[in-house]
C-alpha cells in the first residue's frame, strides 16, 4: 500500500519541545515523516548557531526516543529564489504527500504549488521558540528545560552555548 509521508520543515536552531509536539501530532496522521532542516548551509551565527550535521544529531536522537514511525532528516540549503523553493525541497527530499507548517511563507509557497498544507497548533510559543532559547543561552538563563535531554546533551557536547556567545559578541 502507498505510504503517506508528511513533510515538516524548520531551522531547528535548536530543536525544542515545540517542534517535538508538532512531530508527535504528525506521527498520528501519517506513515512516515520527512523532516527538512532549512538554511542547512548556515552555522556559527547568532540566528543560526548550529551546523546541519549537529541539527541532524539533535533531531535523530530526540526522535529515536519519542517516535516509532520511520523518519528521514534531510538538510536543505537555501536558494535565493522563493519561487523555486518548493521544487528545490521536493528535489532533495523523499516524496511527501502532506506538508505541516505554520510559517506563513512556507504555507504560501506550498499552497501555490498545489500541495496539501496543514498548520498545527502552537505549543506554548512564548517559551518554546528557538529565539527564546537562544536569548536564554546568551544571558545564562535556564534553556535546558525547553529541549529534550538528549538535545541538551548534544548542545553541551559541542559547547553550543559558548559558541553562541562567541558568535554573538563583537571585537
Ligand atoms: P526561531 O525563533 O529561531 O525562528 P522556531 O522556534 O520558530 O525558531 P523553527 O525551526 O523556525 O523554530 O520552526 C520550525 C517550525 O516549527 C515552524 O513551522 C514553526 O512555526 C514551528 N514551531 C516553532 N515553535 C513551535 C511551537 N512552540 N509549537 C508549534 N510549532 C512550533
Ligand atoms: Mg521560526
Amino acid at each position: 500500500m502507498k505510504k503517506i509521508r508528511g513533510f515538516y520543515i524548520g531551522r531547528f536552531q535548536p530543536y525544542h519541545y515545540g517542534h517535538q509536539s508538532v512531530i508527535e501530532h504528525i506521527a498520528e496522521e501519517v506513515d512516515e515523516i520527512v523532516i527538512g532542516i532549512g538554511s542547512a548551509q548556515q552555522s556559527h551565527s547568532p540566528e543560526n548557531p548550529y551546523t546541519a550535521g549537529e541539527r541532524v544529531l539533535m533531531i535523530t536522537r530526540a526522535l529515536e526516543h519519542s517516535v516509532s514511525l520511520p523518519f528521514y532528516v534531510i538538510p536543505i540549503e537555501d536558494i535565493q529564489r522563493n519561487a523555486l523553493w518548493v521544487s528545490h525541497a521536493r528535489a532533495i527530499s523523499p516524496p511527501f504527500n502532506v506538508v505541516y507548517s505554520s510559517n506563513p511563507l512556507v504555507v504560501r509557497l506550498f499552497n501555490e504549488a498545489g500541495a496539501e498544507v496543514i498548520s498545527p497548533e502552537m505549543f506554548i510559543r512564548e517559551n518554546y521558540s528557538g529565539t527564546e532559547i537562544r536569548r536564554r543561552m546568551l544571558v545564562g538563563e535556564d534553556w535546558m528545560s525547553l529541549v529534550p535531554p538528549v538535545v541538551a546533551d548534544v548542545i553541551n557536547e559541542i559547547d553550543g552555548v559558548g559558541r553562541l556567545q562567541d558568535v554573538s559578541g563583537s571585537d
